[in-house]
């Protein structure tokens, strides 16, 4: 084991970072490396009893950070949106059952239509399943994605977009979660994480690095400090912006996955007291 000392207490690791272990694994080794939380896929949850689930991660003493994800309202399709609102109950209750208090939103898009439309589907559907949420005391927080997923991906591809969305409900129920990986490029960045913080709906921050060339649209993120996004600026902007929360890692790499889980977790610790 590398010296590596600092304080953990929150880091927040996504279970599909760590995707080749049983979500059972990953909370072991979390809280073994004294790791402070823990966000919570839903396909890690496939076939387990998930109020179970939220008691063992909080027995081994981690915070249940989000439950991710929710999302894809959109689409051209009546019968595919109504579906879309049917699933995104089914988060929150989800959310619910495991004691996750976020459901992080990719709010989705569909490129046989203008983005516009889009946009206004995911406003719609947010506002459909609102309700749901607050009686379930579950918090939404939408995610603007890289312009590059505007196609099926996200149609909120900046945190203006995202700001907007979230002052539109005016709501302590929706928010936004900060990732730099698909934020970082934009110029209006510092100024909108103020916004954000200042009308108080500044609820996740998950970061990653932005390898270059990056030779996956989806699966080459890199650890932090092995790329080119500023996170320690990022950082201070969402701390000085009031944040409090967790620095949630969330990496999908077909690389890291690949090798050799428990080294990664170290190289995770790591880069995580060096390069965040
Ligand atoms: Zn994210």
């Amino acid at each position: 084991m590398t010296d590596i000392t600092g304080d953990l207490s929150r880091l927040c690791i996504h279970t599909i970072t760590t995707k080749p272990w049983p979500i059972e694994i990953s909370i072991e080794k979390f809280a073994s490396a004294e790791v402070g939380g823990i966000s919570v896929w839903r396909e890690a949850l496939k076939g387990r009893d998930i109020k179970g689930t939220g008691v063992r991660i909080r027995d081994a003493g981690l915070d249940i950070v989000a439950l991710v994800r929710g999302g894809f309202f959109p689409s051209s399709i009546k019968q595919n949106r109504d579906t879309a609102i049917n699933d995104n109950k089914k988060a929150i209750k989800e959310a619910s059952d495991l004691g996750a208090s976020l459901l992080v939103l990719v709010c989705g898009a569909d490129p046989d239509q203008p983005l516009e439309e889009s946009r206004n589907q995911i406003r719609d559907g947010i506002e459909t399943v609102l309700p749901l949420a607050m009686d379930h005391g579950v918090k939404l927080a939408v995610e603007p994605l890289h312009p590059m997923y505007a196609d099926t991906r996200s149609a909120i591809t900046t945190m203006k977009q995202a700001n907007e969305l979230a002052e539109y409900f005016n709501s302590d129920y929706v928010g936004v979660a900060v990732d730099v990986y698909h934020l970082w490029w934009d110029s209006a960045l510092e100024d909108e994480i103020k916004r954000c913080g200042k009308k108080k709906n500044l609820y996740a921050f998950h970061i990653c690095d932005w390898l270059s060339p990056t030779e996956d649209m989806l699966n080459d993120r890199g650890l932090m400090g092995e790329g080119c996004i500023p996170i320690k600026q990022i950082r201070d902007w969402v701390e000085k912006a009031g944040f409090k929360g967790f620095n949630e890692v969330e990496i999908f790499s077909t690389r890291f996955w690949s090798g050799d889980q428990d080294a990664f977790l170290e190289n995770i610790v790591e880069a995580y007291i060096n390069h965040s």
